[in-house]
């Protein structure tokens, strides 16, 4: 290659991947991908050495993103957006590539000034990872290969003598405050802080600015007496008697809506962004900290239609973080009551764009009962139906009604805490009957203020709904506690250490509720016009599906009679 781009942006497999085309496969990152204390001379030793879910099952599913000659041809949508404020602010389009990560050191070379790489979970911290490596004892399949894009780049920077400074950037780089060795071994320039959650990095708004004063060393020393948009503090961490730093750039000013710019190529899984920010104020979240903007409906179109003309794509996710408070002013709507109105001009707006199925990617119970008509006149427009299942992950949190009280009361706003088991079962009802599927998550260990009580709540909030509404269909996911948003000066829930009997019980009754209402029943019709991948699919879920259960039970018996108590009582009582 003749000469090398000046910004470089990438980011590692897992975020990189169709997933063939299965979208709750995309959590299949956060899986366990080694265990470097396992017994050399155990059965899985001889098998898999360290191996926890096998490489190659991983590969496959994991499928690598399409590339032309090294250029990703799909990127996530955040990643997508750096890349299109970069071109606006007056970078020209050899000055930025986003690199495929198998192919990132065709492009690092001695013009290179910066390399971005977009991390949302890069050291396997986030909620789901910790919960499934128990609290990072096994290395995650996230960090794995987040890890592998860092060595491929220091290679590449070695091969060529390029000085290009390395960036994080995106919402999972709070973790490098955790595991600050990393910064070091990845040889990171700069880590890139602040009001960054969600899926869009909100530095899309000054993203000119930024790279300019990267690249001519504005960020090399802290100056707080400089007067910047953009603020650089040198943190220093001790560590086993070692003096580790890192240097984070702050950026807080939240860009308006008419300063993000629209992407230009098209995003992973057909991603665009309707809104920023979520007026609910859910302590234990971080998005609430972030302002409320909606994009316009004639906005939103022109981000698909780049992903349709360019990426041939027919779908659009539609990131949202509660779709149900889109174009509402929580300051002055009362009781948080939808905008029935702007939600179904939104989605008529999107399906006129000639897309064949859509799906918001979040959204509150509460929000979708709160007008009756709102869910059914949504499914009408975008066509839900036996066949075009419309998936969306909301928040459970906690069957415990202290805790949702004390921790997320205007999630549930119009209705209060003590009607939230009324609010979760009515709103699987009305979601269900219009082809709607909740992918739930938990929240164990809320705040480390969760007590037995508060677990056997949520085992028997679900257990209620599997008996009065046999046919429902939702998942259950559990997430450990990670201090962010208003709690973030709390503590980490240390699952590995003080997983309590009755939050086992959790974590036992959500696989169990998975296992026999989601895997085994809907498994099956994965991939139903393809007899291989339905096969696999099959196959792969009836010998998996039960292992984590099985694991549990092992784990309860080294834990002792109370842990063996709980499981035991889930099985005659909740099963
Ligand atoms: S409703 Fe969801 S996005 Fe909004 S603050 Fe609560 S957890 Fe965060």
């Amino acid at each position: 290659m003749g000469r090398y781009p000046k910004v470089v942006l990438a980011a590692d497999r897992t975020l990189m991947s169709p997933y063939r085309g299965i979208s709750l496969a995309s959590f299949f990152g956060c899986a366990p991908a080694l265990d470097f204390n396992r017994d050399h001379g155990s059965f899985w030793y001889q098998i898999l050495r360290n191996q926890v879910t096998p490489k190659v099952l991983f590969d496959f599913i994991c499928n690598p993103i399409e590339h032309t000659n090294g250029y990703a041809n799909f990127a996530p949508y955040g990643l997508r957006k750096v890349e299109s404020a970069l071109l606006r602010d007056g970078y020209s389009r050899e000055d930025v590539v986003v690199a495929h990560p198998d192919h990132i050191e065709k492009f690092i070379g001695p013009e290179t000034e910066v390399v971005g790489t977009y991390e949302m979970d890069p050291l396997g911290m986030g909620p789901v990872t910790m919960t499934f490596t128990y609290g990072r004892k096994h290395m995650s399949y996230d960090e794995f290969y987040n890890r592998d894009l860092h060595q491929r780049i220091n290679a590449a920077k070695k091969r060529t003598g390029s000085k290009a400074k390395v960036v994080a950037g995106a919402s999972g780089t709070w973790q490098y405050n955790y595991d600050p060795a990393k910064i070091e071994e990845y040889g990171l320039y700069g880590i890139v802080e602040g009001e960054l959650g969600g899926i869009g990095p909100e530095i899309d708004g000054a993203a000119g600015a930024f790279f300019d004063a990267l690249i001519a060393g504005e960020f090399d020393t802290a100056n707080p007496f400089k007067k910047s948009q953009f603020k650089v503090e040198i943190k220093e961490f001790v560590r086993n008697d070692r003096s580790l730093h890192g240097r984070f750039i702050h950026y807080w000013n939240e860009p308006s809506i008419d300063e993000i710019p629209n992407i230009v190529n098209p995003s992973m899984h057909g991603m665009i962004e309707v809104m920023r920010g979520c007026g609910r104020g859910c302590k234990f979240c971080d998005v609430t900290l972030r302002p409320l903007r909606y994009y316009p409906v004639e906005k939103v179109q022109k981000e698909i239609e780049v992903n349709i003309k360019y990426g041939g794509l027919k779908n659009a996710w539609v990131h949202s973080d509660d779709i149900f408070v889109y174009g509402l002013n929580p300051r002055t709507t009362k009781n948080m009551q939808p905008n029935r109105e702007a939600i179904e001009e939104l989605f008529t707006g999107i399906m006129a764009t000639g897309i064949e199925h859509t799906n918001p990617t979040h959204g509150t119970l509460a929000g979708a009962i709160a007008d009756e008509r709102l869910v059914p006149n949504v499914s009408k427009i975008i066509k839900s139906g036996p066949d075009n299942h419309i998936g969306i992950q909301c928040g459970f949190e906690t069957g415990s009604i202290r805790l949702i009280g004390k921790y997320a009361d205007r999630k549930l706003s119009p209705y209060r805490p003590d009607e939230w088991h009324w609010v979760v079962k009515n709103g699987i009802k009305v979601l269900n009957q219009n082809y709607w599927v909740p992918a739930f998550t938990l929240i164990m260990g809320l705040d480390n203020d969760e007590t037995p009580e508060d677990s056997w709540e949520t085992i028997r909030l679900i257990h209620e709904i599997e008996t009065e509404q046999p046919d429902s269909k939702f998942t259950t996911t559990p997430l450990t506690f990670v201090p962010i948003g208003l709690l973030e000066k709390s503590d980490f829930y240390d699952i590995g250490n003080t997983m309590d009997p009755a939050k086992l019980g959790v974590m036992y009754k959500t696989w169990q509720h998975n296992f026999k209402y989601g895997i085994q029943k809907f498994m099956g019709k994965v991939g139903r016009d393809n007899p291989i991948k339905n096969w696999f699919f099959t196959t792969l879920a009836s010998t998996l599906g039960g292992v984590p259960l099985s694991a549990m039970e092992g784990y309860a018996r080294r834990k002792g009679p109370d842990h063996e108590r709980v499981i035991e009582k889930i099985k005659a009582n909740y099963w």
